[in-house]
Parts: C-alpha cells; sequence; structure tokens
C-alpha cells in the first residue's frame, strides 16, 4: 500500500498516520517529523529547516524532495510507505512522481483529510507533542490520562514552536497559497479520496478504513 495523506495544518494528519501505519504495518514518511528531528540533532539540515519552519514556510523544494528520495530508496519502503506532509507544492508531486516512476511503483491513494479553515486555529495551538516518541495530544480533544504526561512512554509533553497563533495562521496562508493545488492535481490523476476530518478522532480513522479497506 503506497499513499498519501494530505490536509491543511491541524486536519489530523499524523494523528490519522500513526493509526494508519500501526493497522496497515507500513512506514510512516514524515517531512514534518524528519525536519524535527534533524533540529534535535542540531546537523545542518535541521538549522537550515529551522529557519523557515519558525516563521511557518516551506522548507525549498531541493532540500525536502532529496531527503524523500533518499528515504524512499530504504528497503523497508519497497511493500508500501505512508507519506504525511509531503508533496506540498507541485514542483514536490512532481519529483515525486519521477521518484516513483524511475523505482517502478505507483501510488495506490491519496487521503485528503478535509476540515474547515475556521477551527483549525484551535486545534494548532492546543497541540502537545511528545519530545521522546513524538506521539501528538490536545489539550481539549485528545487530552492524555495525566496533565503534561505521554501516555505512551511517560516524558513530558511540550509545544512546538510553531504552533503559535501567528505562526499557524501564516502556515495556513502558506496551504492555500502552495499545497491546495494538489488536490486538483491528484483529482485529475484518480487517486484523490475525501474524508471529513471534522469528526471524532475515531470516526475519522473508520472512515479511512473503508476507503483503504480493500487495498494492500
Ligand atoms: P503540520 O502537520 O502542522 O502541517 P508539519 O509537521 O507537517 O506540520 O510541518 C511543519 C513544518 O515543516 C512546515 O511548516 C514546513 O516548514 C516544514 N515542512 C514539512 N513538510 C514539508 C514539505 N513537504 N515541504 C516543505 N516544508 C515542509
Ligand atoms: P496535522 O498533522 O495535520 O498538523 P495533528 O494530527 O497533529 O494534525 O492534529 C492537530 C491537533 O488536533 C492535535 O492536537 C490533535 O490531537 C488534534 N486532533 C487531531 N484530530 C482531531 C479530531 N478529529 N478532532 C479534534 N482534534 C483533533
Ligand atoms: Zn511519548
Amino acid at each position: 500500500m503506497k499513499i498519501l495523506i494530505t490536509g491543511r495544518p491541524g486536519a489530523g494528519k499524523g494523528t490519522q498516520a500513526a493509526n494508519i501505519v500501526s493497522y496497515y504495518n507500513i512506514p510512516h514518511i514524515s517531512t514534518g517529523d524528519m525536519f524535527r528531528e534533524a533540529m534535535k540533532n542540531q546537523t545542518e539540515l535541521g538549522l537550515l529547516a529551522k529557519s523557515y519552519m519558525d516563521k511557518g514556510e516551506l522548507v525549498p523544494d531541493e532540500v525536502t524532495i532529496g531527503i524523500v528520495k533518499e528515504r524512499l530508496q530504504q528497503k523497508d519502503c519497497e511493500t508500501g510507505f505512508l507519506l504525511d506532509g509531503f508533496p506540498r507544492t507541485i514542483a514536490q508531486a512532481e519529483a515525486l512522481d519521477g521518484i516513483l516512476n524511475s523505482l517502478n511503483w505507483k501510488l495506490d491513494c491519496v487521503l485528503n483529510v478535509e476540515v474547515k479553515k475556521e477551527i483549525l486555529i484551535e486545534r494548532i495551538v492546543g497541540r502537545r507533542v511528545c519530545k521522546n516518541c513524538g506521539a501528538t495530544y490536545h489539550i481539549k480533544f485528545n487530552k492524555p490520562k495525566v496533565e503534561g504526561i505521554c501516555d505512551v512512554c511517560g516524558n513530558p509533553l511540550m509545544q512546538r514552536k510553531d504552533d503559535t497563533l501567528e505562526t499557524a495562521s501564516n502556515r495556513l496562508d502558506v496551504y492555500d497559497n502552495q499545497t491546495a493545488p494538489l488536490l486538483a492535481y491528484y483529482k485529475e490523476k484518480g487517486l484523490l479520496k475525501e474524508v471529513n476530518g471534522d469528526q471524532k478522532l475515531d470516526d475519522v480513522f473508520e472512515d479511512i478504513k473503508n476507503v483503504l479497506g480493500g487495498q494492500n
């Protein structure tokens, strides 16, 4: 199963991606997570990515395409993968087509988690993440059992630096300008599947399973 999950910042991509990869047993490739990991390790890539991420801008295409290309060539992607947060521009989508062609692979499906823009700011500023294992929570909609502590690994939760009101609004604008055109791109190819992300977390996942159900 080779799939993409897309949607506005805060739509629930990461949350649903975690469900999908554990249910279908495929690797989760999140460019946002890869950049955050590089930032944590203070690599050259991390420092470069930080200068864009802190402002809510996109990391340049050539850098992003390079890390995805390298990741997709690893052995565990042969039987399937879930790409989360990539592509985010038409140039990235075209580059992905090139990478997939060269490997003789085809995408099975592009899941678009659709959520109205109005409710996303609250989702984004209320997001809390575990620095250790990456699990995602929300102070109102998806609370951990113990406030401020990760259910999975017991480490403290934190807020992403780009989850402020100001940066979140910029990310939503960047989405409209640079990422939204991908919907028409994948619709044209017959790959786009819409999922209503404005429902309870479990119900969103039920809908996703119904869409992906028959595939493997
Ligand atoms: P969200 O889930 O809120 O949309 P992500 O974790 O996917 O956030 O991305 C956080 C930031 O990482 C983006 O604002 C951008 O700066 C950078 N980033 C992630 N994926 C890409 C990409 N495919 N192209 C360019 N920048 C990216
Ligand atoms: P994305 O990866 O698309 O930016 P996340 O999966 O990180 O989005 O979700 C953003 C925030 O919204 C998180 O705090 C998450 O717990 C919360 N969230 C995700 N899905 C839902 C939902 N269906 N209803 C309410 N809150 C949600
Ligand atoms: Zn954790």
